[in-house]
């Protein structure tokens, strides 16, 4: 039966494909293809993860006191029935040799597909035993956890599915080539990032909000995607077919063969409008009364270089470097690693700019990839971006160097996150000192940087010009300008209605930046994503900005919008915009 699930819109187009769902587990798992050759060995650390945790619970068994409460035996006996039932271990088989998942991934999915059988049980007692297969397969995981895995995760490519009693499809060799979506109920950005190069078409999230970490890569994968779909991970189930409208933010769930055809055409509706849009790459960015433009890119990794320069982006605006830290469990790359990264992306950009911001995780963007949403009261108020990088020097400097280096190869711009205080402002430039220091004691070559500063707390925006003092230019990081400005968790699908870049406020603040900047001579650009919001372009020419960063995918939109501008039109209506009420209404207009 039909049925469709409604959450926020974050990355664009039409995604048709076979659900796959990634279970969320209390234990953090990874989730990758394996090759085939490696099936015997994944399986083989399922068969041993499962046996160490029998022989723990009948050991526990052996151990237990005369007196200890009947209660208490029949639970491991049922621990111990669950765990060496067919279901579960011929099932984490299925997942590893059919769809190639690695072993904890298989886990996870076999848990969930039982887990909802268990669901749909009459009997209580039936029921609850749920709660029982969830703790056995954590143990197995913690204790997988434990053992390395004999293979590292391969670069998980395009590749060919076998599928399931999908007769249409079959090829001859009985493989088939399906498009996958994966529907989660949360994912963090290290986990998006493992999926970056991967074979999905798509992405659902129950939670997460327009400009959480999550969706800011889902965006830059360029691939359709829906957060804040609330309960679509319930909903959905393995191997559905699922529509993902990442224009109205609207998943269709088991579509009708009309509804399929419908979107199919929507779908080559978007391709060709990208085919019209790519002749804009090599034209200039200029408005109509000879305004030039710079449109920049937002990167994540140096490979993203690769896709900034085929979108014609003049340079990265932002280069967010905490993705290089992300998912090493606490070993952060040393300087020689982080070097070799930023002269990857400086390469990638042959010869254009490069802006790169120091390590800005924190809140949404844990390092080691476990969500500090437990662990700190209000993570989003915490220690994050540069007050991580002050709290630990030695660190802070190791990334200092390792972009001093770098920037002898090529044009580098040094970009600090969260800046709020002055002392802040001159703690950091003591850092570049001493970093400088350190390379001239070293005999090592480096080169020069401009330094910047993020302008993303309200704060920073009201004292825009103590800012302009220090640094050579200023970007606007809008996604947590509007976060502090109207006091809303960016992640937080709850309160996804009340983000609002239009809000009075915040556009009084980027408006004030945005002047201040001009009148010192001083470049001011945006690299939050209303930079690639094509509703907002015509109301940040107006303001006065000329330099604007985003997702590689958005740029040539973007220069659609610039080319059709005219800033001696705009300018007086923008300040008429900023002085109203409701500048969502005047907007349109
Ligand atoms: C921003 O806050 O607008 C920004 C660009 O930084 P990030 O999204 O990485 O927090
Ligand atoms: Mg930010």
């Amino acid at each position: 039966m039909t049925f469709s699930v409604h959450g926020l819109a974050v990355a664009r187009g039409i995604a048709i494909g076979r659900a796959v769902l990634v279970a969320s587990s209390r234990v953090d798992v990874a989730h990758y293809f394996i090759e085939a050759e490696q099936i015997p060995a994944e399986i083989e650390r399922v068969r041993q993860g499962r046996n160490a945790v029998v022989e723990e619970l009948q050991r526990l068994q052996t151990d237990m006191p005369a007196d200890a409460p009947h209660e208490l035996t029949a639970l491991l006996d049922v621990h111990l029935m669950l765990l060496q039932d067919e279901a579960l271990t011929g099932g984490v088989k299925h997942w590893i040799t059919e769809r190639l998942y690695n072993a904890e991934w298989a886990l996870t999915t076999q848990l969930e597909v039982i887990a909802r059988q268990f669901d749909e049980m009459e009997d209580e007692y039936l029921r609850e035993r749920k709660a029982d297969l969830e703790q056995v397969v954590e143990r197995i995981l913690r204790y997988m956890k434990g053992v390395a895995s004999p293979v590292a995760p391969p670069p998980s490519g395009p590749r060919r599915h076998k599928q399931l009693g999908l007769q249409q499809d079959l090829l001859l060799d009985g493989t088939v080539d399906v498009p996958l979506v994966l529907v989660a109920h949360d994912l963090s950005p290290a986990d998006m990032l493992q999926f970056k190069q991967s074979v999905f078409a798509g992405f659902v999230t129950d939670v997460g909000g327009k400009t959480s970490h999550t969706a800011i890569v889902a965006r830059s994968m360029d691939i359709p995607a829906v957060v804040g779909a609330r309960a679509a991970s319930q909903l959905v189930r393995q191997d559905d077919w699922v529509i993902i409208d990442g224009d109205a933010g609207v998943v269709i769930v088991d579509p009708s063969p009309i509804i399929l055809a419908e979107y199919g055409f929507r779908q080559r509706q978007v391709e060709l409008e990208r085919e019209r849009l790519a002749r804009l790459r090599h034209t200039p960015a200029v408005t109509l009364d000879g305004h030039k433009i710079e449109l920049l890119a937002n990167i994540e990794q140096p490979g993203d270089a690769a896709a900034a320069v085929r979108a014609g982006a003049v340079g990265v605006g932002l280069f967010r470097s905490e993705f290089l830290f992300m998912g090493k469990t606490g070993n952060l790359p040393g300087e020689d690693e982080q070097y070799r990264a930023y002269c990857e992306a400086i390469d990638g950009m042959q010869g254009l700019p490069v802006t790169i911001r120091t390590i800005d995780v924190g809140a949404d963007k844990p390092l080691d990839n476990k969500a500090h949403k437990d662990s700190y009261l209000n993570p989003a108020l915490g220690l994050r971006a540069i007050r991580w990088s002050l709290a630990d020097p030695s660190m802070f400097r190791t990334q200092l160097r390792a972009v001093l280096r770098a920037a002898a190869r090529g044009k580098v711009n040094l970009l600090f996150p969260m800046l709020a205080h002055t002392h802040e402002i001159q703690q950091t430039l003591a850092q570049v000192e001493l970093a400088r220091a350190e390379l001239d004691a070293r005999g090592e070559p480096y080169g020069h940087v401009e330094l910047g500063a993020m302008i993303e707390v309200p704060a920073a925006a009201l004292m825009v010009r103590t800012f302009l003092k220090y640094f050579d230019f200023l970007s606007i990081g809008t996604n947590d300008l509007i976060q502090y400005t109207l006091a809303i968790d960016r992640a937080d699908e709850a309160v996804a209605h009340l983000y609002d870049p239009l809000h009075p406020a915040v556009l009084r603040l980027v408006a004030d930046v945005i002047a201040e900047g001009h009148r010192q001579g001083k470049s001011v650009c945006v690299c939050g994503e209303t930079a690639g919001d094509v509703t907002m372009t015509r109301l940040l020419l107006g303001l006065g900005l000329r330099s604007f960063s985003m997702h590689p995918a958005q740029i040539l939109a973007i220069k659609q919008e610039v080319l059709r501008a005219d800033i001696r039109k705009l300018a007086p209506w923008a300040q008429q915009v900023l002085e109203g009420d409701e500048p969502g209404t005047l907007l349109a207009s």
